[in-house]
């Protein structure tokens, strides 16, 4: 799968990621038959992806044309909320989402962008993008062969950090950058349909620290640090106490890191014919670090939006689209990410004895009557100063 690249494309995508991806399908199922690229500095289903895989069933099922059995490592059928003591609150909800495998997913959606007529180019790194110049951007890129293209609409898809853009009036994937780590785990037992959620600075202070299974065996254990304290407590310090604290007995096989760009801060998903989406465009939720069907929705919206525009000479047509892209993005996605991020900071200094008071009141809770909504409730009336402080969860601006 690895096609040579023309010189010039009607639209380029930037990172084979779940944005990416969706982008790439998307522009492809258009009846015109346009020129469409799609590159990675890497091939996007090498493993492990740096992630813990996990996504609600109906969003996905509602972002692909068929969710394949092969991509699904697991049904989640609830949640174990672990107090900073230790206190143990059982969540169920059958069949509420999926441990996916990312890594063939990304390779089943790249076969069938290819099949469609997508030129595929996974080793390849875009290295600099133009401004736009009589209808074109040039991009420069490193491989092999390295080379430069133009393309009259690029759609960056290359994930959390800086990206493409700098300088234009865009968003970038650099808002409330959190550091997450995981590891590859052997030599624990735990059922396969629960994720584990830990809460509490002894655990990772700002964020939270997980198990999800990828199967019998084999586990994915991480966590993410709040970047307020990302300094005091470097990811990887936290990860070692986490693991030797929770689980002495693990077998460490990988440990991988990344970047968790949170929040959606209010800037432009698009310019000149440059779209952002999916990491890129800062899309990750602020609380539960959820990014994947996020990206997906990201990827495909942009795609849709630069369909609209491709043919626009005129930017001021074009900003009409933009405007609705962005629309729609927070529509589904960007308003409760926006209100979430502004009590988060809240949320995530919860002292911990709050935290154990409301597990300790929440484990007396038969768990067939327990909700998510209860146990979000049990949180708050532990300390009601915190719905005070939490209130930009329930205000829309
Ligand atoms: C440890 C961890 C655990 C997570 N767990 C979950 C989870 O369980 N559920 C969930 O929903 N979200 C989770 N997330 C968030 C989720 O992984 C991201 O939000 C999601 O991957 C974003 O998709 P994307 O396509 O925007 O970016 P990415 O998945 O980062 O894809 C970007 C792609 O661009 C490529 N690229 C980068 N630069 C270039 C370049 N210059 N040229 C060419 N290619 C380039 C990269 O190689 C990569 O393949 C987690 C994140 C981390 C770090």
């Amino acid at each position: 799968m690895l096609d040579s690249l023309l010189s010039e494309y009607d639209f380029l995508v930037i990172g084979g990621g779940p944005a990416g991806l969706l982008a790439a399908l998307t522009l492809s199922a258009s009846k015109t038959p346009y020129r469409i690229a799609l590159i990675d500095k890497r091939d996007p289903w090498r493993e492990p992806v740096s992630c813990a895989e996990a996504v609600s069933k109906r969003g996905l099922e509602a972002l692909v044309p068929k969710v394949d059995a092969e991509w699904v490592r697991g049904p989640i059928d609830g949640v174990f909320f672990v107090a900073p003591d230790g206190t143990r609150v059982d969540f169920e909800k059958k069949d509420s989402g999926l441990l996916i495998n990312r890594a063939l997913m990304h390779k089943r959606l790249a076969e069938e962008s290819h099949r469609r007529g997508v030129h595929c180019n996974f080793r390849t790194r875009a290295t600099s993008l133009s401004k736009l110049e009589n209808g074109f951007r040039t991009v420069k890129y490193e491989g092999e062969p390295a080379g430069e293209l133009r393309a009259k609409v690029v759609i960056d898809c290359s994930g959390p950090g800086l990206g493409f853009g700098q300088g234009e009036n865009i968003t970038q994937g650099n808002f409330d950058v959190e550091p997450a780590l995981f590891a590859l785990v052997e030599g624990l037992e735990y059922p396969t349909n629960y994720i584990q959620l830990f809460f509490g600075h002894n655990y990772a202070p700002g964020g939270y620290a997980w198990l999800f299974p990828r199967d019998k065996q084999v586990a994915n254990v991480g966590l993410v640090v709040g970047r307020d304290y990302a300094k005091d407590a470097p990811a990887r310090q936290a990860m070692k106490h986490f693991i030797e604290t929770t689980y002495p007995g693990a077998r460490i096989s990988t440990v991988q890191g990344g970047a968790i760009p949170c929040g959606f801060p209010d800037e432009p998903l698009a310019v000149d014919n440059l779209y952002k989406a999916g990491d890129a465009g800062n899309m990750v939720n602020p609380i539960s670090r959820a990014g994947i069907l996020e990206a997906m929705t990201g990827g495909k919206f942009a795609a849709e939006a630069a369909l609209k525009t491709i043919a626009m000479n005129d930017e001021k047509d074009r900003i009409v689209h933009y405007a609705e892209y962005k629309a729609r993005w927070e529509k589904d996605y960007g308003n409760s990410s926006r209100r979430i991020g502004k009590a988060k900071k809240a949320f995530m200094a919860i002292p911990d004895s709050v935290l154990n008071k409301a597990a300790h009141s929440l484990v007396k809770i038969p768990p067939h009557k327990r909700t998510l909504a209860r146990i979000f409730l049990a949180t708050m009336w532990s300390s009601p100063s915190l719905l005070w402080k939490m209130r930009g969860l329930f205000s829309v601006k």
